[in-house]
């Protein structure tokens, strides 16, 4: 049976040392501080944001919270986040995605500074985790990844990568922080062909996907390490399934992570531990 990568020790780890450099920062006299911009009243935005400010009281962070109706303009919107921009006080910006549909949400994305930009959303985090210069952080699902890889000791240093997803927000990111580390990274999409062979070669496989269960046993072979970023609801089981069918997995594998209770759980301590780091910086 392959060893459960829970996410809750990873991120009470993270939680831990997060808490310890923010006591740090405020000895210095400074709050790390989280803007929360959320336009509109979506429960999904609603429910993030009470286990974001729960994460950031826990972790010693402050929480702003900036609120703007739905039906606000597109300048009401970018003002507010050049306030954000502007204000000393605040190290990072959380801004919840979608937008209403009459906003630009490619524009407000990309006025938010990089070096607050603790979700990875702006062209500049991109820039950042591709380049390794200038300012910004990765996107909090991809590097909840690395956490865990961490975390149980799974170094990707010269190890063979498949990553299934190819998404600007998770398969992109998740592939250039493995090749960051090290890792021979191959990349799987819709139009993969035999990507069944491709799974099975590596040593570690990411799966992000969006396909509920797809990735049965014959995608995965003995000694694996499989990351499933997978959130999806079935309706046949009515519960939160993974991209990877874990009951047949988790029989060849040696690493399989559960979902829920893997990377999801990791997502928030990331964000606020970004927080942390954008303060940090200021005072560099
Ligand atoms: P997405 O934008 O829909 O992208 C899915 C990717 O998977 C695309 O690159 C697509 O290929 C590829 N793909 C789809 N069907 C495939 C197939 N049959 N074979 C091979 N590749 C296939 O989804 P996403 O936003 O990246 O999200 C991926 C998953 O992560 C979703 O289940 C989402 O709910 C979950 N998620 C988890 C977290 C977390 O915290 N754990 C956070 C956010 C999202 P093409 O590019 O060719 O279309």
């Amino acid at each position: 049976m392959a060893e459960l990568l829970k996410g809750k020790p990873v991120a009470d780890a993270l939680d831990d040392a997060t808490k310890k450099r923010a006591e740090a920062l405020k000895e210095k006299g400074i709050t790390p501080t989280l803007a929360i911009l959320r336009v509109g009243e979506r429960p999904d935005d609603l429910s993030y944001e009470r286990g974001a400010t729960k994460r950031c009281e826990k972790d010693g962070v402050a929480v702003v919270n900036k609120v703007l109706p739905d039906d606000c303009s597109q300048e009401d919107l970018m003002e507010a986040i050049k306030k954000l921009n502007e204000d000393d006080s605040v190290h990072g910006i959380l801004m919840f995605r979608p937008l209403p549909k009459s906003l630009d949400e490619k524009a407000a994305c990309d006025a938010i500074l990089p070096k607050k930009d603790v979700d990875g959303i702006t062209k500049g985090s991109m820039a950042y985790i591709y380049s390794g210069m200038g300012e910004g952080f990765a996107p909090c699902t991809s590097q909840a990844v690395m956490e865990i890889l961490g975390h149980y000791g799974i170094d990707p240093k010269g190890k063979k990568a498949t990553v299934v997803g190819r998404s600007l927000v998770i398969g992109k990111p998740i592939s250039m922080l493995l090749m960051n580390a090290n890792a021979t990274v191959t990349v799987c999409h819709s139009k993969t062909i035999d990507m069944l062979k491709v799974t099975q070669n590596a040593d570690i496989v990411i799966a992000a996907l969006g396909r509920a269960e797809m990735l049965g046993a014959e995608y995965f072979t003995k000694g694996q390490t499989v990351i499933d970023v997978g959130i999806n609801y079935s309706q046949e089981k009515q519960k939160l399934v993974g991209d990877v069918k874990s009951d047949e997995a988790e029989n060849v594998v040696s690493n399989l992570t559960p979902v829920p209770g893997g990377v999801g759980s990791v997502t928030t301590a990331v964000l606020v531990s970004h927080v942390v780091e954008a303060a940090e910086k200021e005072i560099r």
